[in-house]
């Protein structure tokens, strides 16, 4: 079977969320990659390096550059006569693009898979990842999103990819990129890093989150998240929600402090490898999940924390 995997970039490098989709698409077979975007060049040359790597399409496009799903759909549709299955990594690109390729090849995606059981055999979360459905497609061609959390990264070096071209792409006219506001941070990424802390809606207010939860992310190097409460609440902006409707991690510490663990946050970081909590209630649902837990006030155990790091 080929698969074509699409690359998450930034324009100028391979993102995290790529390398877990090889992993998957290895396990249904030959591995192409596809490089959509302007003046990417340094990205398919990254991408040609990535370990198992057959063949890397490289379609540089101006009507490419913001990964507009109705101009880059048509192009995958194209290059899918010549594949098997289409995977995506299921970040906020790859879950705009894959649906739209997947009508066009009039096929059902698979959303969100967790593991790859047979050629046409996958299992994905349903009920918030409360329980693991295995499914099975009958389609010709298969069009997958692969959570990132679930599969380990392949190398990003020691591959040996040909690079080839992907000649056409137009503006579809349908629509149009306007602006992005890219937030600049020193810290890792949520997705990827290795350690988070996360607040909740006890914090009260972004002042305080400020002043417990930024301080103890500093002193661990670690990636900054929230609950939605804390989200909808103002405190923090909506990118470091955690969770169903937010994104999805597992870090190898997670910490969740003032937050209850309710089913939708825990949908988002209970793969984490360590799972901290703190919490004054001790019969908050996190302490279900929590590796170690502490019963306390969080407005003087964290700075207490913080001050021993
Ligand atoms: C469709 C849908 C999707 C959703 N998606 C998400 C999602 O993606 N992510 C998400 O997080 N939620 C999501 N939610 C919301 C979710 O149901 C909860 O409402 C939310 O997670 C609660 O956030 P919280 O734990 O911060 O707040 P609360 O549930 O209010 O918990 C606050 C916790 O702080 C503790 N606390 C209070 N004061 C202190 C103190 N001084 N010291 C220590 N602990 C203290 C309390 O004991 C309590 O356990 C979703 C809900 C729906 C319906």
């Amino acid at each position: 079977m080929k698969t074509l995997v699409w690359v998450e970039h930034d324009g100028s490098a391979v993102k995290d969320a790529t390398l877990a989709a090889v992993t998957a698409a290895s396990k249904l077979g030959e591995v192409h990659l596809l490089v959509a975007g302007e003046g990417v060049d340094g990205v398919a040359k990254a991408a040609a390096e990535i370990a198992g790597v057959g063949k890397v399409h490289v379609a540089d496009n101006a009507a490419f550059a913001h990964n507009l799903p109705e101009n880059v759909a048509p192009m995958i549709a194209g290059l899918m006569a010549s594949h098997d299955a289409f995977v995506a990594p299921a970040t906020t690109t790859g879950k705009n693009i894959a649906p739209r390729v997947a009508a066009l090849l009039d096929v059902m995606q698979i959303s969100d898979i967790l593991s790859v059981e047979g050629d046409k055999s996958f299992t994905r979360p349903i009920y918030a990842g409360n329980a693991i459905a295995t499914v099975e497609s009958s389609d010709a061609k298969l069009v997958l999103t692969v959570r990132g959390t679930a599969f380990e990264k392949a190398a990003a070096s020691g591959g040996s990819g040909a690079v080839e071209a992907v000649d056409g792409g137009s503006d579809a006219g349908i629509s149009s990129f306007v602006g992005a506001e890219i937030a600049k941070s020193e810290r890792p990424e949520l997705t990827s890093a290795k350690v988070i802390v996360s607040g909740g809606r006890a914090l009260g207010s972004s002042e305080k989150y400020e002043e417990v939860i930024v301080p103890l992310a500093d002193k661990l190097g670690a990636a900054l998240g929230a609950s939605r409460a804390a989200v909808d609440a103002g405190y923090v902006p909506n990118d470091y929600q955690v969770g169903q409707t937010g994104k999805i991690v597992a870090p190898e510490v997670y910490f969740a402090i003032g937050i209850s663990g309710a089913i939708q946050h825990l949908a988002g970081m209970k793969d984490s490898k360590t799972i901290v909590a703190i919490n004054k209630d001790e019969d908050a649902p996190i302490f279900q999940v929590a590796d170690l837990g502490l019963v306390a006030d969080l407005f003087t155990a964290v700075p207490e924390l913080t001050s021993k790091i």
